[in-house]
């Protein structure tokens, strides 16, 4: 379903990230990864060059919130591929707190992680697909961003603002030919998840009709989805992948 496609994709060490840049592959997909473990990039760009020795694979390390970091790589990237077909925006941090507890340096640390790095890609990227007159952006949102979450103002904050930067981008773009989507996942089992306290998961799973939580890979097929031609009349979307948990 991706042959040939060029796709880049944040936070692409870990996690869902991680399962997107195995379901893009095994569809045909070439993929660059952004991330902060050196390791964890290495681990995955040898996995996927093993799985599919004709494909491309590589990875950058970079914080996708500093802005001249992410230019440089896309810029890189750019010359190298001369255009990107995929860009899945999905590198993402929690730092939970009440907002009378909560620290400045949390509150911007997830939205420049969260938000402004959304920002940061699509400011470099929207000319050069525009330009091809192709493309398609993935942000990754979550439910917590359409419900919100008491604890979590900053993550909510920065996951409403992907949502309001995905339909205005949408907007700006769907006459040439380049799509916006977000998904909302809703609870994963992934990293991000692990350390919640037992009675937090509890909770959660009592309020997801399927009653369990959700696998990256279930992520990870919608993102193909969205990412695939199968998809070409959607743009500015929000597709939840909750198990029901927010109708
Ligand atoms: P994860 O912690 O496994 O993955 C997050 C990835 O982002 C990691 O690869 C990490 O290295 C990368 N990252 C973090 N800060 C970065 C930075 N400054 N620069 C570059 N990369 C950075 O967690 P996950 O659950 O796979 O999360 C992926 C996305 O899905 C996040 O945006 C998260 O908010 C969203 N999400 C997750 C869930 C869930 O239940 N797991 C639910 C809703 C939304």
């Amino acid at each position: 379903m991706l042959k040939g496609k060029k796709a880049v994709i944040t936070g692409g060490t870990s996690g869902i990230g991680k399962e997107i840049a195995n379901v893009f592959a095994a569809q045909g997909a070439d993929v660059i990864v952004f991330g902060t473990n050196a390791q964890r990039a290495q681990q995955i760009v040898q996995e996927l060059k093993q799985l599919y020795p004709s494909q491309e694979f590589s990875y950058e390390l970079l914080d996708v919130s500093k802005i001249n970091e992410v230019e440089k790589a896309l810029n890189d990237v750019l010359e190298k591929w001369n255009s990107i077909d995929v860009l899945v925006n999905n590198a993402g941090i929690t730092k939970d707190n009440l907002l009378i507890r909560m620290k400045e340096d949390e509150w911007d640390q997830v939205i420049s992680v969260n938000l402004k790095s959304v920002y940061n890609t699509c400011r470099v990227l929207a000319r050069s697909m525009m330009k091809a007159k192709a493309g398609t952006i993935i942000n990754i949102t979550s439910v917590i961003g359409l419900t919100g979450n008491a604890g979590q103002v900053n993550y909510a904050a920065s996951k409403s603002g992907m949502i309001g930067f995905t339909k205005s981008l949408a907007k700006e773009l769907a006459s040439r030919g380049v799509r916006v989507n977000c998904i909302a996942p809703g609870y994963i089992d992934t990293p991000m998840t692990t350390g919640l306290p037992e009675k937090v998961k509890e909770s959660i799973l009592s309020s997801i009709p399927m009653n369990r939580m959700g696998e990256p890979k279930e992520i990870a097929n919608a993102a193909l989805f969205l990412a695939s031609d199968l998809s070409k009349y959607i743009t500015g979307q929000v597709l939840t992948v909750d198990g029901g948990m927010v109708m």
